[in-house]
């Protein structure tokens, strides 16, 4: 049995940005990385933006973590941890010893019932190969879920001249963090895009007829399509966590340091949930940022030393021409103010509770990111009409972002 200075289950952002953060402290530690996938770690983002797009090729994507000298387990699923002995075994039942464990394991999609197979999930590279190529051969896609991949997806299938049909229960895309009207509009910028939006509508039934798949909706119809993608959030990879008797809530419930409640086990990406020190609230965030910088702070710590993870993280997206960056506690159940340069085209929302600011969305304002984290760490009070004008409502000159 090997055993590594430091082991990292899971090959996403996360682990790649803990690898490198390492190697700074630790040129010569031995160190292994699982993954489940038969790819090394790769950036997730472009999958349903850049590579659309035409900004970015495949070959731009990949994060080369083998070049830092790790023993790279693609294809090769964790399946338990034995902390009293440090060793974890794979599904060939082989163990692995450790010194210091990192649980990186993200998030799986979160599947609809009864999906008689038909459904496409979006995650991975191989999923992002597998839309390229039908999206060159076929024409009508049918995507349920207006959130972050559903919305980002049926733009993306939209731009390259398809037809395509959001399903979604909510009222407007984005509705979980978007306020009601930016909401809505949303829906009138896809239409005008050529979106058919089926808001307020449940999927009740998926089924194959001949090479189509049919979606049944609540109001009694179906709907044909030749391929149906989903996007309907992750559900976080804790089970393994949770069997090795480590402590799970909403994800694997990590310290400051990102140490997880067995001492030596860290977590670290959209997995871990982590208390923030500005928002006081135990989180999960499934972003970029997040990924990169807890990857980042969960390496250096299992190397030695000892960084807290007060990042406030921020997540972006892009939609047809619209962009936005986002930071801290955005949910639309928040109240929220918004302050509009030019309504619902730039401003700025401010997601307030007790009269503090918890989270910040930049519409079409970039740049901004610093001002809204220390208004967000500030923990000041303030009356809603009192925010509007913090941030000025346009983007920041090159430069001083
Ligand atoms: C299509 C798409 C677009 C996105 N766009 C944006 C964006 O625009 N902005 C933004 O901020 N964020 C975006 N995100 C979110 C961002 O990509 C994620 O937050 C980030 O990838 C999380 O990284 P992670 O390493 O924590 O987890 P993951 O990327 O989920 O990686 C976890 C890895 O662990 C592996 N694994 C899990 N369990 C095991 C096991 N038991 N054994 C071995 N391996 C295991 C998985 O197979 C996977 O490879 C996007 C995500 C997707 C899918």
């Amino acid at each position: 049995m090997k055993t590594y200075k430091y082991l990292i289950v899971g090959g996403g952002m996360a682990a790649d940005s803990a690898v490198q953060a390492i190697r700074s402290n630790d040129e010569e530690g031995s160190i292994g990385v699982f993954t489940k996938e038969n790819h090394g770690p790769y950036d997730r983002p472009p999958l349903s933006k850049g590579l659309w797009k035409g900004d970015l090729q495949l070959d731009d994507v990949w994060r080369n973590t083998s070049q830092f000298g790790v023993d790279l387990h693609l294809s090769k699923a964790v399946t338990g941890v034995e902390p009293a002995r440090n060793v974890v075994r794979d599904d060939a039942g082989q163990e692995h010893g450790y010194e210091k464990l990192l649980l990186a394991t993200g998030g799986a999609p979160r599947r609809i019932d009864n999906d008689a197979g038909a459904v496409m999930y979006f995650r991975t590279v191989d999923d992002y190969i597998k839309l390229d190529k039908l999206s060159r051969e076929r024409d009508s896609f049918g995507v349920i879920g207006g959130g972050f991949i559903g919305s980002e997806i049926a733009a993306a299938l939209a731009a390259r001249g398809k037809q395509v049909t959001m399903v979604f229960p909510e009222k407007g895309i984005g509705e979980a963090i978007f306020p009601p009207a930016l909401s809505v509009h949303l829906n009138g910028a896809f239409e005008e895009r050529g979106v058919v939006v089926l808001a307020g509508r449940l999927v009740k039934g998926v089924a194959r007829d001949g090479d189509r798949v049919v979606l049944a909706t609540d109001d009694g119809k179906k709907h044909p399509f030749d391929a149906v993608v989903a996007g309907l959030g992750i559900v976080p990879e804790v089970a393994m966590a949770s069997a090795a008797g480590i402590n799970v809530g909403n994800g694997i419930v990590v310290d400051r340091f990102l140490e997880t409640s067995i001492p030596g086990i860290f977590s670290a990406g959209d997995v871990a949930c982590f208390t923030n020190p500005a928002l006081d609230m135990p989180m999960r965030f499934e972003h970029e940022d997040n990924a990169n910088t807890s990857g980042e702070v969960a390496g250096r710590n299992m190397a030695g030393e000892r960084v807290p993870y007060d990042h406030l993280p921020f997540f972006y997206s892009d939609l047809f021409d619209d962009g936005y960056e986002s930071v801290g506690d955005v949910s639309s159940r928040l109240d929220v103010v918004m302050d509009w340069r030019t309504e619902s085209e730039e401003g700025i929302g401010y997601y307030m509770k007790d009269g503090k600011v918890r989270g910040v969305l930049l519409w079409n304002v970039f740049g901004r990111v610093e001002e809204a984290r220390s208004i967000i760490g500030s923990r000041r009070t303030y009356a809603p009409a009192d925010v509007k004008g913090l941030i000025p409502t346009e983007s920041a000159p090159e430069g001083e972002a």
